[in-house]
């Protein structure tokens, strides 16, 4: 990528099966502290079973959504920033400054997708930063790199828009017009849209009787 382009991500909801090995590998090679994910792999679901003319039918679905931060054209964590530590910077990422950050936790507040990260044991924000260094040598990011199930691209954003049908605006996500997300999503035949209020979403601490660190 040329650094005056805008950086991207791609998911595809037909794909991704929630195994989590994106966040799991950006955890591993960003060393993150605990209670840290870049990348975050929600559950969603929702439906039921219901009695439809003496036959039981059901409207149950469920999806994976994998989340980092989405670089947006208008961001809401550099607005609020009171030190300018977050910043939008090459290739249009979203990156903090952590000699800057005084860990007021602003960012975090204003993001509507969660990406900003406080690391309790610096007293800084972290957060997704595109792998920039694995950028500048021409290499994928790690999450992108590392999906089994080919679910993740990363890119030029226009590219990938005009390669894939898809939008950003899918529950639990907010609409994209709140902070113009540089993410495209291809839906699933399951997939809500943003503002659905039937969806549940679960991102287990627990599973069977295995406990991960990944909330
Ligand atoms: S690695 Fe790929 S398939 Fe697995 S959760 Fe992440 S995006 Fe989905
Ligand atoms: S996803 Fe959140 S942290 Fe990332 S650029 Fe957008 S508003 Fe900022
Ligand atoms: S681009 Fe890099 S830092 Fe961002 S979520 Fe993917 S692996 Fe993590």
């Amino acid at each position: 990528m040329k650094k005056d382009e805008q950086f991207g991500f791609y998911l595809d909801l037909n794909r991704c099966i929630g195994c989590r090995t994106c966040q799991l590998s950006c955890k591993d090679y960003h060393d993150s502290a605990i209670g840290v994910n870049f990348r975050r792999v929600f559950e969603v679901e929702g439906g039921s079973w219901f009695d439809s003319d003496k036959t039981i039918k059901s409207d149950v679905f469920a999806y994976y959504t994998s989340i980092s931060c989405n670089h947006c054209s208008d961001p809401a964590c550099t607005k609020v920033c009171p030190t300018g530590a977050m910043m939008k910077t090459r290739y249009g990422i979203v990156m903090v400054n952590q000699q800057d950050c005084i860990g007021c936790k602003s960012c975090a507040m204003a993001c509507p997708y969660g990406a900003p990260q406080y690391d309790k044991k610096s007293g800084h924000m972290s957060k997704c930063n595109g792998c920039l260094e694995r950028i500048d040598e021409n290499l994928e990011p790690i999450c992108t790199a590392s999906c089994p199930f080919r679910a993740l691209e990363f890119g030029n954003i226009s590219e990938l828009r005009a390669k894939h049908d898809g939008l950003a605006s899918v529950a639990p996500l907010p609409k994209e017009d709140v902070t113009l997300p540089n993410l495209v999503i291809n839906p699933s035949k399951d997939t809500k849209f943003s503002g659905d209020r039937s969806v549940r979403m679960h991102s287990p601490e627990k599973y069977q009787g295995v406990e991960y660190d990944i909330v």
